[in-house]
């Protein structure tokens, strides 16, 4: 049978939760055996859109990362557990009888994808909605409730070429999950340049970002006529960002994008001293 894949076009998804909506209106109060009891209404979220602001007012930028479990191919879960196991397309699959009582089976997954269920006491997890595509469906929910096309699901050779550019999460930890995604953002760095001396914001800045570890100038941009510049997609490194226009100094400021985005909602450019 051909391996299925889940495609995530990260570009693509602009956080309406249908299909965290979708997981729920499927599991919870359903019962789908052999795959799954019924998911509780609160505190688990099979399927997971996480929200992140990067930036800071007035340069921000909202983040979207539909998540579930990856249905790893090494997975760390199935590991000495019985209750675990993969199916011939790929979906892996948490048995509901085999797991009662088994807590521990919450923290096999590196990933937070299994969830404790206090009522049953039982670990549960995303099943691919592996009773659907038994019954004939091509998707599973999530995929099915998607509008923008942020969410695929299919034969991986289907998605072939793509995969080629894609990227899985915590790819350092060898579980080799059949959850892909594209187009991950990376950093920006982000300024309002300003002459304070004027009371104004100065158009028409190159603004020049100078990798910090060999020099590689790595991106440069304008200011638009609010003083704004944006250079985004850029590795988590460190950098020089030069600010240059004629009649002013040649200004250079430190970057940090190792941990997170930086922006600068005023950032003073100074003016060259006249000739006498
Ligand atoms: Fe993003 Fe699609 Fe989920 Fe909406 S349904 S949050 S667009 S992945
Ligand atoms: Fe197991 Fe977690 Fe991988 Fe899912 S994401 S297969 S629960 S290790």
């Amino acid at each position: 049978m051909a391996k299925k894949a889940f495609l995530i076009d990260v570009d693509r998804c602009n956080g309406c939760h249908n299909c965290q909506i979708a997981c729920k209106d499927e599991h919870v109060e359903n019962e789908w055996l052999p795959y799954a009891k019924p998911q509780p209404d609160t505190g688990q979220f099979w399927c997971k859109v996480e929200e992140e602001v990067c930036g800071r007012t007035p340069h921000v930028r909202v983040r979207y990362l539909p998540t579930q479990c990856n249905h790893c191919d090494e997975a760390p879960c199935m590991k000495n557990c019985d209750a675990l196991y993969k199916r011939d397309d790929g979906l892996v699959i948490l048995d509901p009888e085999k797991s009662k009582g088994k807590k521990e089976i919450v923290d096999s997954c590196p990933y937070g994808a299994i969830y404790w269920n206090d009522e049953l006491e039982i670990p549960q997890k995303c099943t691919g909605c592996a009773h659907l595509l038994d019954d004939g469906w091509a998707v599973p929910r999530c995929v099915d409730a998607c509008c923008t096309g942020a969410l695929r699901f299919g034969e991986e050779e289907e998605f072939a070429e793509e995969l080629k550019n894609a990227v899985v999460l915590q790819p350092e930890l060898g579980t080799s999950p059949r959850v892909y995604y594209l187009n991950m953002p990376k950093r920006f760095v982000a300024a309002t340049v300003v002459d304070i001396d004027e009371d104004e914001v100065v158009e028409g800045a190159e603004v020049i970002l100078q990798r910090a570890s060999d020099g590689e100038v790595v991106l440069s941009s304008h200011t638009d006529e609010f003083g704004d510049v944006w250079l985004e997609n850029v590795e988590p490194e460190s950098y020089t960002m030069w600010l240059k226009k004629e009649g002013y100094l040649d200004q250079p400021v430190e970057v940090d994008l190792t941990k997170k985005d930086q922006a600068f909602p005023e950032l003073q450019f100074f003016k060259a001293p006249e000739r006498a």
